[in-house]
């Protein structure tokens, strides 16, 4: 067969310069099991991807990016909640903004997070005090091996803080192909997060949450047609209460947040602006400004090298001063398929996920 090289810069939000033997883009879940079939046969890596808003390519991608693009919306409702069957080809604004217009309330904290919904379950996407798993009732996955389609219910899927249970099973043979939602009839707001707790909760909107999620992020973010990013670079470390009391004594202004039971939250950007970082950019690669959790490709001229190496100065130097380990929330992909990015970022070793 003979290889094509397609460039994956406009499939990763990073805009970096990498390439793929191979990138098919799947609208059924027939085809996905026909193209999954016939490349694992002849013994290509196989890689699913939404829009690419979550993934770091190390290095050009040796094997064959399946794009999801499995598009339909089922609706039905009772007296209490409307259910929404959702493929997960479908990207995850455009179904906050539908549901608004339908008049279905609940999902406007979630506004302008880019991507599919089909990767939205997998590290239980959230901001403004609201996450995923709130209106989750099932996750349909496929199994690539044996064609089977299964049902994860809520529960089942096991989720916490940017985790799910499917950041643990089937790495390489599954593939989410729908979310059930469940949106509840009786609409209370979710005001408790900083900048919303501005709103009058007696006579806020859903269309007025949306409104104001959409202008902080817009101010708050990267444009990643302006300056790659994948987000949140970290996640915020959770850890329990007896350490953070350590840490309180030496850090009294430290920040932290109930989690549950005997844990809590602690703020990874506040962690990387105090922890004596000398510099701030590595090449093209830069810590934003207005955001230190985030890394941007500056003039989209950066390369994967140089986002790693920033992101290991700051694992680094996080670990030095407070001897907490930062872990990425962003994917790291390398050749051959996922790689563990702790391990790169604390050893310099791509050790492949299992
Ligand atoms: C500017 C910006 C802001 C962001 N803000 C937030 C935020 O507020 N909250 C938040 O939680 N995240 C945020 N993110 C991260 C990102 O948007 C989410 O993680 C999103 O769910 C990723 O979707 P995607 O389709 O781009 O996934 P991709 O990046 O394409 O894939 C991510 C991973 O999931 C796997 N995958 C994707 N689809 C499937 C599928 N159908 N089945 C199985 N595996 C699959 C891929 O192989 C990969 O390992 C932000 C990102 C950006 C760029």
């Amino acid at each position: 067969m003979i290889k094509n090289r397609v460039s994956l810069k406009s499939l990763n939000t990073f805009s970096l310069r990498v390439y793929a033997d191979y990138v098919i883009k799947v609208y059924t879940e027939g085809d996905l099991l026909i193209f999954w079939n016939r490349f694992v046969q002849k013994g290509y890596s196989v890689l699913i991807l939404g829009r690419g808003s979550n993934v770091l390519f190390l290095e050009d991608y040796c094997g064959v990016i399946l794009l999801n693009r499995i598009k339909g919306i089922d609706l039905h409702e009772d007296k209490y909640y409307w259910y929404l069957h959702v493929c997960s080809g479908e990207l995850w604004h455009e179904l906050v903004v539908y549901s608004l217009k339908n008049n279905m309330p609940g999902l406007e904290n979630l506004a302008l997070i880019p991507g599919c919904v089909g990767a939205a379950p997998i590290q239980n996407i959230g901001a403004y005090g609201v996450e995923l798993q709130k209106f989750c009732e099932y996750v349909d996955i496929l199994n690539l091996d044996i064609g089977e389609k299964i049902r994860f219910t809520v529960d089942e899927c096991q989720f916490g803080y940017r985790y799910s249970i499917f950041m643990e099973q089937f790495k390489f043979n599954y593939v989410i192909v729908a979310v059930g939602l469940k949106l509840s009839k009786t609409w209370r707001p979710v005001l408790n997060y900083i900048g919303l707790d501005k709103l009058n909760i007696n006579s806020v909107t859903p269309v007025g949450i949306f409104n104001a999620v959409c202008i902080m992020r817009q101010y708050k973010l990267p444009d990643p047609l302006v300056f790659g990013n994948a987000g949140s670079f970290f996640k915020n470390p959770v850890i329990n209460c007896a350490l953070m009391d350590d840490l309180l004594n030496d850090y009294p202004d430290m920040p932290c947040f109930f989690y549950k039971q005997n844990l809590v939250k602690l703020s990874a950007g506040w962690l990387i602006e105090n922890c004596n970082l000398s510099v701030s950019t590595c090449g093209y690669a830069s810590i934003y400004k207005k955001q230190s959790l985030i890394l941007i490709n500056i003039n989209q001229q950066a390369t994967a090298g140089e986002i790693v190496t920033l992101a290991g100065r700051i694992y680094e130097k996080v670990m030095d001063y407070f001897h907490i380990s930062l872990e990425p929330e962003v994917r790291f992909i390398a050749d051959f398929g996922e790689i563990d990015s702790v391990q790169l970022l604390s050893t310099g070793k791509k050790v492949l996920r299992k």
